[in-house]
């Protein structure tokens, strides 16, 4: 690491916001946990104590629950025009943007990313997912069927669309806002109720967020934000017998959990979670783009995606220079605190995250892996890992088969085209793929090859509002974004009128 530069400080406003103490936004008040507890949030830069706030438990869930069956069954959001829906997504996109330095800056300090990487990409990207599903809440709209009955005119039929009602909302703590962002808009633009658990890691920016959402108007108990633990909160909203339905993006081993979790009332689930996705270099790949593109891929966000391409499958004739450069980007990837201009890489969010990845790194030099360089702690002081690229590894390694969810990325070269379909297929996740080649046929024949929820060509890890993003295989159930997500938000009504 090269000598730190001098960090910017956070403004007076984000710097008053933190030293509150936060409240949980339930029925339009914000309030204390019911059990008076509070958790803290850390500084992951610092492993200082950041903020301390309420303790969501079973109780004020129950609490938040019942706001939003009430919203939902008899308050003005019930018999609210989709046009004025609309109209409040698109105020809560403005109020957005007006504040977005301040949400940068929260998101910086409670997340750990640098700060130009949430201006550029999480702060933009969450305002434009508000306008998108902004504009859809006007479009939601049934057909009408022709009946192929015996006696045709006999009868008329049309179907609905409807909220599906009460939402739970779990959320994780890799881009913060932006994932609060993408459950929360096309619940609304539906017309449904909610309730959001931010991760515990990182609540903050959800609940500034909570502010602005009853600013621009949203009745109370629409919106309900009750931070605390996913084993009290988190799974007390998932079991919720009157929650109509949840989504979940996190780990496959807790969105399993929340399967079983709602079977009681089987509500409806979606579920975004883990990857370990191939990111595929043909040999006649353009190198000057593959290089900076399959290192972004991995080393984004400190390697915290769950869209990561952190199996790097390269052709051999390649193999050595492609590895060699993208080796040489880790290296030069300045790991610093989220405040200094220069960082472009920041602390991994937790203590414990941070251990994981070590784990991994230890794990895997064990079973034989090799490190071109990085993969260590640096520092003693917040959760700073120097990036790293492993070779000689093979496919029973812990570090290809699980996602590490970090700043560590598998190379492996292959010489068979048919083989490496097998190769990048071999994993239980699903969400998404990268293509690397300059022959758009041999692009688009492994694209339809790929057992992936996304596949990139020629570039990775570009979200739009408008392109739907979810797993195959254990990766998950449904889509978020696009107009895919809205259907996971509403039920369909077949209405059958005899004429
Ligand atoms: P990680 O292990 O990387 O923190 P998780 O999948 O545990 O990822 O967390 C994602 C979200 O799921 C967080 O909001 C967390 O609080 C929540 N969560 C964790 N365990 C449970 C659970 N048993 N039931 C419901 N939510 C949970
Ligand atoms: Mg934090």
């Amino acid at each position: 690491m090269a000598t730190a530069t001098a960090a910017v400080t956070p403004d007076s406003k984000v710097t008053q916001y933190v030293a509150k103490q936060q409240k949980m936004l339930i029925n339009g008040k914000w309030v204390d946990a019911q059990s008076g507890k509070t958790f803290p949030t850390y500084n992951p830069a610092t492993g200082e104590v950041l903020s301390r706030v309420a303790e969501g438990d079973k109780a004020d869930i129950d609490l938040a629950v019942k706001a939003a069956r009430a919203a939902f069954e008899t308050g003005p959001w019930s018999t609210m025009s989709a046009s004025e829906r609309g109209k409040l997504i698109w105020r809560l996109a403005d109020a957005l943007e007006k504040n977005a330095e301040e949400f940068a800056q929260l998101e910086s300090l409670d997340n750990g990313k640098p700060l130009k990487v949430a201006r550029a990409g999480d702060i933009p990207l969450s305002i434009d997912n508000f306008r998108y599903f902004a504009g859809w809440a006007t479009k939601i709209e049934g057909n009408t069927i022709p009946l192929g009955l015996r006696q045709p005119g006999k009868f008329f039929a049309y179907t609905l669309r409807e909220p599906v009602g009460v939402v739970g909302q779990i959320i994780p703590w890799n881009f913060p806002l932006l994932m609060a962002v993408w459950k929360l808009s096309p619940a609304l633009a539906a017309g449904c109720t909610i309730v959001l658990k931010p991760a515990e890691q990182t609540p903050l920016t959800a609940l500034r967020l909570g502010e602005l959402i009853t600013e621009v108007g949203f009745p109370d108990g629409v919106v309900n934000i009750v931070p605390g633990y996913g084993e009290t909160a988190g799974a007390a909203l998932a079991a919720h017998p009157d929650v109509d339905k949840v989504a979940f993006t996190g780990s496959t081993e807790v969105g399993k959990l929340i399967i079983k979790a709602s079977v009681g009332n089987l509500k409806k689930v979606s579920l975004e979670l883990g990857g370990k996705s191939p990111n595929v270099v043909l040999g006649d790949a353009d190198i000057d783009a593959t290089i900076p593109g399959a290192a972004a891929a991995i080393f984004y966000n400190q390697g915290q995606v769950c869209s990561a391409g952190s199996r790097l499958f390269i052709e051999k004739s390649i193999f050595d220079k492609v590895v060699d450069g993208v080796a040489q980007k880790a290296e030069s990837i300045r790991v610093r605190q989220g405040f200094d201009p220069e960082s472009d890489m920041g602390p991994l969010v937790s203590e414990e995250q941070m251990h994981r990845v070590l784990g991994y790194m230890e794990e895997g030099k064990k079973e034989g892996a090799k490190s071109l360089g990085g993969g260590e702690r640096i520092g003693d002081k917040g959760y700073f890992v120097k990036p790293s690229v492993l070779v000689n590894t093979n496919p029973n390694m812990k570090v290809v088969k699980e996602e590490i969810f970090g700043p560590v990325v598998t190379a492996i070269p292959f010489s068979d085209p048919n083989e490496l379909v097998t190769q990048a297929n071999d994993s239980m996740y699903g969400l998404a793929a990268g293509i690397w080649t300059r022959d758009i046929k041999k692009a688009h024949a492994l694209a339809a090859k790929l057992r992936a929820g996304t596949v990139w060509i020629n570039c990775y890890n570009v979200f739009d509002a408008a392109l739907p993003f979810g797993g195959y295989k254990q990766s998950g159930w449904g889509r978020e974004m696009g107009h895919e997500a809205l259907e996971h938000y509403t039920e369909v009504k077949s209405v059958c009128a005899a004429l």
